[in-house]
């Protein structure tokens, strides 16, 4: 099953692409996750992709492209994956779609997390993750069963991203309007866009989601 989740900054792609992850045997593939990992490098180009996520801007196209090409030609991504900000622009998609096409892969759907920009603020702004796990955490909507104890592996550090702060995220928000909210249409018209109210709670949203896809094991029986 090959997967794209698509929403704004904040309207819970990691959170639901963590749970898809587990429930359908895909892989998660980020390219916010990738590129943040990349910044963290000490080199030329970590420091360059450092510059543009601090000012909530978007990398290269064609570095993006390149970082994927190379993901989903590893062992992991034989069942199938789901990609988490990819594509972010309509020349993403083209490249994407010319990429399925060479390994003779098929675009299974694109679901879409519908959100208020505005109600998304609070929520980017409060939330953090486990350093150990990548369990993910907010001040208001999701905190630790025990105060600074991580529910699943139990680690006591955790992070937040240096791009969840206002300023930014109003960056992030704009650069989505601009150069993703476009690409919407073209999956419209591919007949695969799939839409979920994302402001509802986490479980109902993974809920929605397990609609449009199927239960989780009939999905794999039919080969996806
Ligand atoms: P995310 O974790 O998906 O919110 O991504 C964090 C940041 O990484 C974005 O604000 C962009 O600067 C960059 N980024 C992630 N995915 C892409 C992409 N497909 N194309 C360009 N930039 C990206």
């Amino acid at each position: 099953m090959i997967l794209i989740l698509l929403g704004p900054p904040g309207a819970g792609k990691g959170t639901q692409a963590r749970l898809i992850e587990r429930d359908y045997g895909v892989v998660q593939l980020s390219t916010g996750d990738m590129l943040r990992e990349l910044a963290g490098q000490d080199s030329e180009l970590g420091q360059e992709v450092r510059q543009v996520l601090e000012a909530g801007q978007l990398v290269s196209d064609d570095l993006i492209a390149r970082m994927i090409a190379d993901r989903i030609g590893r062992e992991d991504c034989r069942n199938g994956f789901l990609l988490d900000g990819f594509p972010r622009t309509l020349v993403q998609a083209h490249l994407l779609d010319e990429m399925l096409d060479r390994k003779g892969l098929t675009l299974d759907a694109v679901i879409r997390l519908a959100v208020d920009e505005e109600v998304l603020v609070e929520r980017i702004t409060g939330r953090f993750t486990c350093a150990k796990c990548g369990e993910g955490y907010h001040d208001t909507f999701k905190v630790p069963r025990v105060p600074g104890v991580c529910d699943i592996c139990g680690g006591t550090q955790f992070t937040r991203r240096s791009d969840d702060n206002e300023e930014t995220v109003r960056n992030r928000f704009a650069a989505y309007r601009e150069q993703t909210a476009p690409i919407l249409p073209y999956y419209e018209e591919k007949g695969l866009l799939r839409e979920v109210d994302a402001l509802q709670d986490i479980d109902v949203v993974a809920d929605e989601i397990r609609g449009v896809l199927g239960e989780p094991q009939a999905a794999a029986a039919a080969g996806a």
